[in-house]
């Protein structure tokens, strides 16, 4: 994501804070916000803290008020995709517990069948568990 200074019309990241060729542009509070809330989704998918990527902002002077949105904002969507991944877990794990089940019908249960449903049943309960919670189990 770039904005585009209306002096030079150079493009640049709003990371920087001022245009890096006449330094006379600074975007507007709203690029950067997003692209600080793009950047701190990232960061704490990876697994930094929400307190260091508030500190950054506040380095970065982000009033305290804006430091808070970003990073509550960012939070957000990290649990959202933590709790898409959460829900394919369900998905899988109710589809291997229904062959295990089909299976044992079948079969009257081997070992392998055993380690089937266990897995299944691994993988729903991790699955609820991160749907719950949004955290992310990787
Ligand atoms: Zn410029």
């Amino acid at each position: 994501m770039l904005v585009t200074c209306p002096r030079c019309e150079t493009q640049f990241t709003p990371a920087v804070g001022t245009c890096p060729a006449c330094g006379d542009y600074r975007p507007p509070l709203a690029s950067t916000a997003d692209y600080e809330t793009n950047r701190a989704e990232l960061d704490m998918a990876g697994g930094l803290s929400a307190l260091c990527v508030h500190q950054r902002l506040v380095d970065k002077r982000f009033i305290e008020l804006v430091a808070d949105e970003i990073v509550a904002c960012a939070r957000r969507n990290v649990r959202r995709s933590n709790r898409e991944v959460g829900g394919y877990r369900i998905l899988a794990g109710a589809g291997l517990l229904a062959a295990g089940g089909l299976l044992v019908v079948a079969s009257r249960g081997t070992l392998i069948v055993f380690g089937i449903l266990a897995v299944g049943m691994a993988m729903l309960l991790a699955g609820v568990i991160q749907y719950v919670s949004g955290a992310n189990l990787d």
